[in-house]
């Protein structure tokens, strides 16, 4: 159980239950839309995270992917694709404790900066992990 807001705080919400996972995605997607050298994720199922204050933009950055973020303040704040319909995958750094969940895997190394390394012995995979 956590909870998470955006930096203006105008959009909050919480979570119930555990993580299904948590990693590191280095998709060029993800990079654009965080800003950041590489996007870090917790998953959640849909039906333990919900929306406490105010309410999410979202953005369907290709077809069957959305993005969530404040349009006050413009933090990302979540990742729903048609792939993974019983989830919801939360940006890390929109958690009030993101260093409770240490990332599992890295997936698209195929596109991950060449100069930046994770270093810990974590899974990695080219793109994503075989089904
Ligand atoms: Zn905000
Ligand atoms: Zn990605």
């Amino acid at each position: 159980m956590t909870n998470g807001h955006c930096l203006c705080g105008a959009v909050a919400y919480s979570v119930s239950g555990a993580p299904i996972w948590s990693g590191h995605c280095h998709c060029n997607s993800c990079r654009r839309n965080s800003g950041a050298a590489v996007a870090s994720y917790v998953a959640f199922a849909n039906d333990d995270f919900r929306v406490t204050t105010g309410q999410m933009s979202e953005y369907e950055s290709s077809p069957g992917v959305k993005r969530y973020f404040c349009n006050r303040c413009g933090t990302p704040m979540a990742f729903r694709a048609d792939k993974y319909p019983t989830e919801v995958h939360l940006f890390l750094g929109s958690l009030v404790n993101p260093q409770d969940f240490p990332a599992q895997f890295e997936v698209f190394c195929a596109d991950k900066l060449p100069w930046l390394s994770i270093d810990n012995d974590i899974k990695r995979y080219e793109t994503l992990p075989p089904a």
